[in-house]
């Protein structure tokens, strides 16, 4: 018959001989590959109780950073809400009250704040768009859980515990244009809220 392409095999139907017919050789020359792969630097590692060094810009779960008097950076503009191609971050805003600006550094914060990391695909896009330096993925792994809405991370673990001892360290991240800008006196984003400047701001009114 005539052919249309080059990619007919023709296969051969000979006969095993006796060395392929006992398998051995073939046992045999599998096996040495086997060993000799013993020997070698091995590619896996015993995770958990061994764990791969992670790059200081892993991108990993995520942390809403407080400011450097333990109040709340995150506004609530939504922008990483915006920025995210997975739809996984929602919120709620809220206005702040008077005397609560030891706990929420601006006059609109999320009151509440969700993530959802079975969305969530890790691209830092978050973080890129908060004009606040609220949002930061950190070198920490998402915990496994047994259930889909275990996933779904509200405030209770992404806001960093208060203690200074035991904030997210995030200043590998932070580039050194960011940390520049932040050195800007008179800005109002980089303006602290000090008690005793508040109560003096308030006697002077009355
Ligand atoms: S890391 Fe990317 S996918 Fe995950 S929440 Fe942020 S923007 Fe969305
Ligand atoms: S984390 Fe940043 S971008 Fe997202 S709502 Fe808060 S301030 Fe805006």
């Amino acid at each position: 018959m005539l052919s249309l392409t080059n990619r007919k095999k023709i296969v051969s139907n000979k006969e095993q001989n006796f060395s392929e017919k006992i398998y051995l050789p073939g046992v045999l020359k599998g096996m040495s590959i086997t060993i000799r792969h013993l020997f070698k630097k091995k590619a896996t590692i015993q995770y958990p109780e061994e764990k791969r060094p992670l790059s200081p810009v892993f991108r990993g779960r995520h942390v809403l950073k407080r400011d450097e008097n333990g109040a709340e950076r995150c506004t609530a503009c939504g922008l990483c809400a915006l920025a995210c191609p997975a739809e996984a971050i929602t919120m709620v805003a809220a206005e702040r009250k008077p005397g609560e600006e030891h706990l929420y550094r601006e006059e609109k914060y999320a009151k509440e704040y969700y993530i959802n990391m079975l969305r969530c695909i890790f691209c830092g896009l978050c973080e890129e768009a908060c004009p606040k330096e609220a949002i930061f993925l950190t070198d920490r792994i998402v915990d496994t859980e047994f259930w889909r809405e275990d996933f779904i991370y509200g405030k209770d673990k992404l806001v960093e515990p208060i203690e200074k001892d035991k904030r997210i360290d995030v200043t590998k991240r932070q580039t050194p244009a960011v940390l520049a800008f932040k050195k800007i006196p008179g800005l109002r984003h980089n303006v602290l809220y000090e008690p005793k400047k508040l109560k003096e701001k308030k006697h002077h009114q009355h």
